[in-house]
C-alpha cells in the first residue's frame, strides 16, 4: 500500500500529540518539488522513497525534525538543492542532519579493504554529530533493501553485502532490534538466495504444527502466571530467518528441531515481576544449565535489558524464554531511537547519556588517532565486541572471534595453509602459534610442507572451522600411521614364517583373507587393524598358515615392534618404546630405524618420516646424515624404562668344542638372552658367530661383551651397527 503524507502526520500526532507538524508538511512539499520528474528504477515517482523512509521513522517514533529529514534526505545528493537552502527553509538542525546523510551517501564502498577504515570513520563521524543521522540512514537503507528486487543481481549483492557488513551491525550496536533483524534477513535473501529459499520453504511447511505448538505453550505459561497473580503478555514467534540460519550453522542444529527456533517473550509490569515470572517458569519446567542470563542486572552495552532462560518444555524440547518489562521491551526494539520518543513535551532529554558515551568517546578519540587504521581498530572493537579484525599481508581483512590464534587465521584463509602452518608473524614479529590475535594485526603465516597439525592445537583454537579441520586431519593421520605400522609389522613377521608379504598382496590371498575372515574392506583396512593392535598379528598368520607351523614359531620371541604395538593397545598410558620426542608431549609414534638400531644409552636423533611418525637413528648414522636437516628432530631416551631392545653382536673365536655353550652361558649370566644365532666356520679354523641378544641399554651390552671376551679362545667381540 502506498504511504501518504496524511498517514505520516497521523502517526506522529499519535505518539507526540503536541508536535508542530508544519515542518513535516513543508518538507513533503519541498521534496516533491525538487524531486519532480525523477523516478525510481521501477518507474514509480521518486518521492515514494522519501515518503517510505519518513514512514519508517514514524514507526521508530522519531521527532518531527527527523521525520522531515527522512523526506529530505536525498535532496542535496540527488537534486540541485544545497545545504544552505535547506538551512534557510528548515533551520540549522535539519540542515545538519541532511548534510550528515549527504556525506554518508558520498562514501564509496567500491574499493575494498584499504578504504573500509576510512569509510567507517566517515560514517561514525557523521553519526556522532547527531545520532539521528544514522537512524535516518538506517531507515533509508531499510527501504532500499525492501525494494532491492528490480536491481541488477550484481548491484543487489553489493548493496546486500554492505548492509550485512556495516548497517546491520550498526543497527544492533545502537539497539534497534527489529531493524537489525529485517536488514539481516533481506541481506541474507540476496547473498544466499538458495539457502534463504530453502529456509523459507521449510518454515512455511512447518507453519501449522508450529502455530499449534506456540498456542499450547503460551496457554500453559499464561495459566501458570495467573495462578501466582502475575499479569503479563506472552508472545511466541520464530526467530528471524538469518538468526535461524546462524544458529543452524553455529550449532549444527537440524531444521526439524523447530522448537529451538521459536522464542517466547513475557512482558510483565515490573522488574520484580520479571524475577517472579522467572521463578514460576523455572519451577514449572527444568532450566537448562548455563543458559540463564540476567541482562537486567547487567545490561548489554546497547542498553538492552531482559532475562533469558532456556527450559525443558512440555514436550521435552528446549524452549527459550525472554522476560522483560514494557520499558525494557521498548529499548530492545528501538534502542537509541527510544530516547527520541517524546517524553512530557521535552524532545531530547539527556537520559541517553550512556548509550551515547561510546560514540562521543569515539569522536573525541578520532582527533588524536593518527590514521584511519587505528580509528577503525577502535570503532570495530565497539561495534563488534566479540570479534577481532586482522589483515593478511596483502591487506584483505579477516573477521575472527575474540581469542583467535594464528592457526584460526591460517584455516580461515585456506585449509591447506592451516594444515601446513609452521609459524606466524604478527606485525612482522614471530609469535608462538597460541598467540592471541588483536584488532588490526597484520598476520603472516609461515607454511612448510613438513609441518602438520598437532593435537596440541586443539587446546587453543577457537573457530569451529579450525577445530573440525584439525580433528579430521589427525584422524586421517592416525589411520595413515597405523596402516604404515601395520604393514611394517606384517612384513617383518611374515618373513619369519617364510611368507613374502608382497606376494600375498599380488596373488590376492591377503585381500581375500581381509574380506572373508575379518569382514574388512581391503588390505589397507587390515593393515590399519594390525597397526592399531585390534587384530593380533598371530591371528592373521593363523589364517594363512597351518597350525603346526605357527605353533613352532610361537615361542620365537617377541617382535621388535611389540613395544610400539603395545602403545596402541594401551592408549591410557602411552609408551614410546623408551624414547621421548623433545618438546612434544603428544604420544607421537616412534619406531627404531632398521639401519642403525640404536640402544638406550646411544646418542640418538629422530627423523620425521612421512606418515610413519618418528624414526629413531643413532646420531652418527649415515642415513640420518643424508636426509633433509629440516626433518631431523631431537629425541631422548626416557629414564627408568624396563624395556629391552634387540641388538646384534659379532663374536670371533677359535673353532673349539664347547665354546658355543660357554658363550651362551656367558650371555645368560649377564642377564641377557639369545634371540637368534648364526654361526659360520672359516677354513683357517675360526668361527664367526652373530648373536642377536636382548639388552636394556649400552651399559648392559658392554657387560655382555666383556663377559664374552673373558672366555678363552674368544678373540674379538663387536656390536653390529648396520
Ligand atoms: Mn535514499
Amino acid at each position: 500500500m502506498v504511504v501518504r503524507l496524511e498517514d505520516i502526520l497521523e502517526k506522529v500526532s499519535l505518539y507526540q500529540p503536541e508536535a508542530d507538524l508544519d515542518i513535516v508538511k513543508k518538507a513533503y512539499v519541498f521534496s516533491g518539488m525538487v524531486h519532480k520528474g525523477q523516478t525510481r528504477v521501477t518507474g514509480e515517482p521518486y518521492l515514494m522513497h522519501p515518503l517510505e523512509v519518513a514512514n519508517i521513522l514514524t514507526t521508530l517514533k522519531m521527532d518531527p525534525d527527523t521525520v522531515a529529514t527522512g523526506l529530505l534526505h536525498d535532496t542535496v545528493e540527488d537534486t540541485h538543492t544545497t545545504v544552505e537552502k535547506i538551512e534557510e527553509v528548515f533551520g540549522a538542525d535539519v540542515a545538519l542532519l541532511v548534510d550528515g546523510l549527504t556525506k554518508i551517501s558520498r562514501i564509496s564502498f567500491d574499493k575494498k579493504e584499504d578504504h573500509e577504515a576510512e569509510n567507517f570513520r566517515k560514517i561514525l563521524i557523521a553519526m556522532a554529530r547527531d545520532i539521528r543521522v544514522i537512524i535516518v540512514k538506517l531507515a533509508d537503507r531499510l527501504h532500499n533493501m525492501r525494494t532491492l528486487e528490480p536491481l541488477r543481481p550484481d548491484k543487489r549483492r553489493k548493496i546486500a553485502r554492505e548492509t550485512m557488513d556495516i548497517y546491520a551491525p550498526i543497527a544492533n550496536r545502537i539497539g534497534i532490534g527489529w531493524v537489525k533483524a529485517e536488514l539481516e534477513d533481506l541481506s541474507f535473501k540476496y547473498l544466499e538466495p538458495e539457502k534463504y529459499g530453502r529456509l523459507v520453504m521449510m518454515t512455511e511447511r512447518l507453519g501449522n504444527e508450529r502455530e499449534l505448538y506456540i498456542d499450547k505453550v503460551m496457554g500453559e505459561i499464561e495459566t501458570k502466571l495467573s495462578e501466582y497473580g502475575i499479569e503479563g503478555t506472552i508472545t511466541g514467534r520464530p526467530k528471524h530467518l538469518y538468526g535461524i540460519y546462524k544458529k543452524m550453522e553455529d550449532q549444527d542444529i537440524e531444521f526439524d528441531k523447530i522448537h529451538d527456533l521459536i522464542g517466547f517473550r513475557l512482558i510483565v509490569d515490573s522488574v520484580r515481576d520479571c524475577y517472579a515470572a522467572l521463578g514460576i517458569v523455572h519451577s514449572a519446567w527444568r532450566p537448562v544449565p548455563g543458559r540463564f542470563k540476567d541482562y537486567i542486572g547487567i545490561p548489554k552495552p546497547n542498553l538492552y535489558q531482559s532475562l533469558h532462560t532456556t527450559v525443558i518444555g512440555p514436550e521435552g524440547e528446549r524452549m527459550e524464554i525472554q522476560i522483560r518489562t514494557e520499558e525494557m521491551h521498548r529499548v530492545a526494539e528501538y534502542g537509541i531511537a527510544a530516547h527520541w520518543m517524546y517524553k512530557e513535551g521535552k524532545a531530547h532529554d539527556n537520559q541517553e547519556g550512556s548509550a551515547f558515551a561510546w560514540l562521543r568517546q569515539l569522536l573525541e578519540w578520532q582527533k588524536d588517532l593518527k590514521d584511519s587504521g587505528e580509528f577503525m581498530d577502535t570503532v570495530k572493537v565497539d561495534l563488534f565486541p566479540e570479534e577481532v579484525f586482522v589483515f593478511t599481508p596483502q591487506g584483505s581483512v579477516k573477521e575472527l572471534p575474540v581469542g583467535a590464534s594464528p592457526i584460526d587465521f591460517a584455516y580461515a584463509i585456506h585449509t591447506d595453509i592451516g594444515h601446513n602452518c609452521a609459524g606466524a608473524k604478527v606485525d612482522g614479529r614471530l609469535v608462538p602459534l597460541r598467540h592471541r590475535l588483536r584488532n588490526g594485526n597484520v598476520v603472516e603465516i609461515i607454511t612448510s610442507e613438513n609441518h602438520h597439525p598437532s593435537k596440541e592445537w586443539l587446546n587453543f583454537v577457537v573457530t569451529s572451522k579450525a577445530r573440525t579441520r584439525i580433528r579430521h586431519w589427525l584422524r586421517d593421520e592416525e589411520q595413515r600411521m597405523s596402516i604404515a605400522l601395520g604393514r611394517d609389522i606384517c612384513e617383518q613377521e611374515f618373513k619369519k614364517y617364510d611368507l613374502v608379504y608382497a606376494r600375498l598382496i599380488i596373488n590376492g590371498e591377503l585381500e581375500s583373507v581381509a574380506k572373508k575372515e575379518f569382514g574388512l574392506a581391503d588390505i589397507a583396512d587390515l593393515e590399519m587393524n594390525i597397526g592399531f593392535g585390534k587384530i593380533p598379528i598371530n591371528t592373521l598368520l593363523g589364517k594363512l598358515l597351518p597350525p603346526e607351523k605357527l605353533e613352532k614359531m610361537r615361542d620365537k620371541k617377541v617382535s621388535r615392534f611389540r613395544s610400539v604395538l603395545n602403545r596402541f593397545k594401551s592408549k591410557q598410558k602411552p609408551q614410546t618404546g623408551g624414547v621421548q620426542v623433545k618438546g612434544v608431549d603428544d604420544d607421537i609414534m616412534v619406531r627404531f630405524a632398521r639401519c642403525c638400531n640404536p640402544l638406550p644409552g646411544d646418542d640418538i636423533m629422530g627423523f620425521i618420516s612421512h606418515g610413519q611418525g618418528v624414526a629413531v637413528h643413532m646420531s652418527s648414522c649415515q642415513n640420518l646424515l643424508n636426509v633433509d636437516p629440516e626433518r631431523r628432530i631431537d629425541v631422548e631416551w626416557q629414564k627408568d624404562q624396563d624395556l629391552t631392545r634387540p641388538v646384534k653382536i659379532r663374536v670371533e673365536c677359535l673353532n673349539a668344542k664347547g665354546l658355543l655353550a660357554a658363550m651362551s652361558d656367558a650371555i645368560n649370566q649377564s642377564d641377557s638372552n639369545v634371540r637368534s644365532a648364526d654361526i659360520k666356520t672359516t677354513p683357517d679354523g675360526r668361527a664367526i658367530n652373530i648373536f642377536e641378544i636382548e639388552v636394556k641399554d649400552t651399559k648392559h651390552l658392554k657387560g655382555v661383551m666383556k663377559a664374552l671376551l673373558k672366555i678363552k679362545k674368544v678373540t674379538k667381540v663387536e656390536r653390529i651397527k648396520v
